[in-house]
């Protein structure tokens, strides 16, 4: 079968020439005779693939040499759980910004581990928009908030002024798709199956100056110094998956790195945004315009019937996982960094025709 436009939301598309290389090399990795797969985490092979991830990551995000950069499991989900309990001691107070359904699930496993204040929530505003103003706790230990929320299609283009307070960012879903001032971060997490890989393994970026602060009496396999220590060598890690997020790094870097994704990512959204601004109002986007996601495109039709009739007529075009999010509906056109200009070019030119054809 033809190979067909990718705009699934996660496990995601994955760039062409990173999966030829891997089929090139699956049966004999490097002419060991056998693959990655089959080799000890502890092989010089895995190791060199492991530094140059961490490696990659450090220079496409511009970090200091102090931080760490971690390959763990569990997904970002398990991420939600892990920071409260490394970083929320009892007595302390940890703040949530929440633009969305992960924002959400974040501050809800937070609550079962320490105290949580929400500064701001956007629920009432059907998570469209960004909040005006934030309600910070001074001294708090921590504050989290989602870069790009995945499900509404939201996304920060800037980050808000935060204080002195450690910000934590589930970046998920905007993870290398354009340059961010790493500093600001204490801790960056993602799993890497939307823009930087498959699903099985998430990245957490963390400074040592945050670190330290830690909590050292919770279980070792739970703690973040436990995989900075042993560069993610603690136990297995999932080497398919690391080998196959090194491969895209390099896919990025040989594309110009984090300032021509942007360049990219921003084109692509732009064409999808202006199909739906030049529509008449047959096609209404869920975020308000200063919240608008480049990595996920949320729409609605007039008729739930006709976004039964536009996935499905789409899909025969060979554009495929355009169904919005369940909890949603409508449309969601996720376009992260392996997805090609000529897609989304494509969806905007079949946006038009739907259009006139229906509206
Ligand atoms: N945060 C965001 C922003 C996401 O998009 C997702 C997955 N769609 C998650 C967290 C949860 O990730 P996982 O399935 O890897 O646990």
């Amino acid at each position: 079968m033809a190979p067909v436009h990718n705009f699934n939301a996660g496990p995601a598309v994955l760039p062409q020439a990173v999966l030829a290389q891997a089929q090139a090399e699956l049966l004999d990795y490097q002419g060991r005779g056998m693959s990655i797969l089959e080799m000890s985490h502890r092989s010089a092979e895995y190791e060199a693939i492991n530094t140059s991830a961490e490696n990659r990551f450090k220079t496409l995000l511009g970090l200091d040499a102090a931080d760490q950069v971690l390959f763990m499991q569990g997904g970002a989900s398990t991420q939600f759980a892990l920071i409260p309990l490394n970083f929320l001691p009892a007595g302390a107070t940890a703040d949530y910004i929440v633009t969305g359904a992960w924002g959400l699930k974040a501050v809800e496993e937070a609550r079962r581990i320490g105290q949580v204040h929400v500064a701001a929530d956007t629920a009432d505003a059907n998570y469209r928009s960004l909040p005006d103003s934030l309600a910070l706790t001074p001294g708090a230990a921590y504050c989290h908030l989602t870069t790009n929320e995945t499900i509404q299609g939201v996304q920060w283009p800037t980050l808000p002024a935060l204080g002195d307070t450690p910000l934590i960012a589930d970046m998920s879903s905007d993870i290398l798709s354009r340059p961010i001032d790493a500093v600001r971060y204490a801790l960056i997490y993602a799993g890497a199956q939307k823009n930087i890989g498959p699903a099985g393994v998430t990245v957490v970026i963390v400074q040592q100056g945050f670190l330290d602060h830690a909590d050292t009496r919770i279980p070792a396999i739970f703690r973040y110094a436990t995989f900075a220590k042993n560069h993610s060598l603690y136990n297995t890690p999932p080497v398919f998956a690391v080998y196959l997020l090194e491969l895209v790094l390099g896919w990025i870097t040989d594309l110009g790195g984090l300032e021509a994704m942007s360049v990219r990512n921003t084109a692509k959204a732009d064409l999808i945004y202006a199909a739906i601004d030049r529509s008449g109002g047959f096609y209404h986007g869920h975020a308000a315009a200063p919240a608008r996601s480049l990595m996920n495109i949320t729409f609605r039709l007039p008729e739930p019937a006709l976004e039964k009739q536009f996935v499905a007529a789409a899909e025969a075009d060979g554009m495929v996982g355009l169904a919005g999010h369940r909890s949603v509906g409508g449309i969601r056109a996720s376009i992260y960094n392996a997805l090609e200009p000529a897609a989304c070019a494509e969806l905007a030119a079949f946006m038009d025709e739907f259009a006139r054809r229906n509206g």
